[in-house]
């Protein structure tokens, strides 16, 4: 009756089948664009140096890839690490049985990586101002294009097609039942409190305004409505650094890290 199946598993047996299930415990979560990524540069010295912070590793580079005019997106690069996982907000997890999401349309697309730290935010703003609204998020070459195209090719107003972070899933403009759900300098949205809360608490969620006063990052002004999404480790970082007087911004920190194509 002492057939192999009952036989007691020797010590070798065991270590195998507890490593095995350890292995897959603890990796069965990662994405496949899951590769961290360590600050590299002379940048990251100078703020060792001046403010005495270590820049976090970082585990997806997709968190750390400058989109900007001087480092415009590639079609391979959304092909891969950004088209095969875009999930749309409204009928996916939290927001499939809300009939009166925050969210501007059915069609509205992230990353799947932002989207638990995306619904948090709207949670978190919702609990104490309830004007919360998202009204755009990933956009592609002809979305960007068409609106490009509309603002009569001011790139001060709307990024170039293969230069807005919009086309990273993880970048977002929120606006207020306040200001009627508009997205414009006019409406003023960082005076409403929604504006006010997200200035205040958008990173504690992982995200950071990223075209800020005086910067004049591509030629743009202060858009207090438009977020990107860096992941809580880095934000939070970020936010330190310019507790502490730094005086740059979501690209600057972008720098330190190595870019993927
Ligand atoms: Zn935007």
């Amino acid at each position: 009756m002492n057939g192999p199946e009952t036989q007691p598993l020797t010590r070798r047996q065991f270590l195998q089948i507890a490593a095995a299930s350890l292995f897959s415990i603890a990796f069965k979560d990662i994405h496949p664009l899951y590769t961290p990524v360590l600050p590299i540069n002379d940048a990251v010295k100078r703020i060792k140096n001046h403010f005495d912070t270590e820049l976090p590793m970082v585990d997806y580079p997709i968190f750390v890839r400058i989109i900007d005019e001087t480092h415009p997106l590639i079609p391979e690069f959304v092909d891969r690490s950004v088209k095969p996982y875009l999930t749309n907000i409204k009928t996916e997890g939290k927001f499939r049985t809300t009939p009166n999401a925050p969210v501007n349309s059915e069609s509205l697309q992230a990353h799947r990586l932002v989207l638990g730290d995306l619904t948090a935010l709207i949670d978190g703003c919702w609990s104490v101002h309830r004007g919360i609204y998202v009204k755009s998020g990933y956009r592609d070459f002809w979305m960007q294009n068409l609106a490009y195209e509309k603002s009569g090719n001011n790139h001060a107003l709307i990024a170039l097609p293969n230069a807005t972070q919009h086309g990273n899933g993880l970048t977002f403009d929120f606006t207020s039942t306040e200001i009627h759900k508009v997205v414009n300098t006019n409406a003023k949205f960082e005076q409403t409190q929604v504006g006010l809360w997200l200035s205040k608490n958008a990173w504690k969620y992982g995200f950071v305004q990223s075209y800020i006063d005086d910067h004049h990052h591509d030629g743009k002004e202060n858009e207090p409505w438009h977020f990107t999404y860096i992941g809580r480790t880095l934000a939070s970082t970020y936010h330190d650094l310019r507790q502490k007087g730094w005086e740059g911004d979501v690209f600057d920190i972008q720098k330190c890290y190595p870019q993927i194509t």
